[in-house]
């Protein structure tokens, strides 16, 4: 009698997640100070300098710098392998650190310290910085000031304000 009995087939639900689909995806965060471009800028050691993210790999930061004095601008990955952007002209990891460095510290005082004569904060710097040249200099003293100051960031009920960490720019802004 069992034989009889036709195998009842559970068929899947075809229908599971139509209409849960959205078309709508979500908007990505304002662009305000860019901390995923660019997650460490500084006005340190005579020099504007940081930390890039790579457009392209996850994984790869640019440790980026131009000196305040003669504009000489360094470029290169956190093993210490140059940028194949940084030549005869700025690569847009030192554009990316300029631009954030001023969403950071504002127009007046970096052109200041990069003793500029401008005014017009709309000005491009790169334009202005007529007399910006490579000159290679190590990456592994900015990173590891880059990740000197991380470890601060693993001491969240820390109570006492740490100045050094003045670079990292507070929530909402
Ligand atoms: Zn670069």
């Amino acid at each position: 009698m069992a034989s009889l009995s036709t195998p009842v087939e559970v068929l899947p639900t075809v229908e599971t997640d139509v209409g849960y689909r959205s078309v709508v995806r979500p908007s990505p965060p304002p662009d305000v100070r860019k901390l995923a471009k660019v997650p460490f800028v500084e006005l340190a050691d005579k020099r504007v300098q940081g930390v890039v993210s790579s457009g392209s790999d996850i994984a790869r930061v640019y440790v980026s710098s131009i000196r305040a004095d003669d504009h000489a601008f360094s470029c290169s990955t956190n093993n210490n392998r140059p940028c194949g952007g940084a030549g005869a002209t700025m690569c847009k990891h030192i554009e990316s650190l300029l631009s954030e460095a001023v969403a950071q510290y504002g127009f007046d005082r970096v052109t200041r310290y990069l003793k500029l004569d401008v005014d017009d904060p709309t000005t491009n710097l790169r334009v202005v910085l007529t007399d910006a040249h490579l000159e290679r200099s190590p990456s592994s003293l900015v990173f590891s000031r880059f990740l000197s100051y991380l470890t601060y960031l693993e001491h969240p009920v820390a109570t006492a304000p740490a100045p050094e960490l003045h670079w990292f720019p507070a929530g909402g802004r």
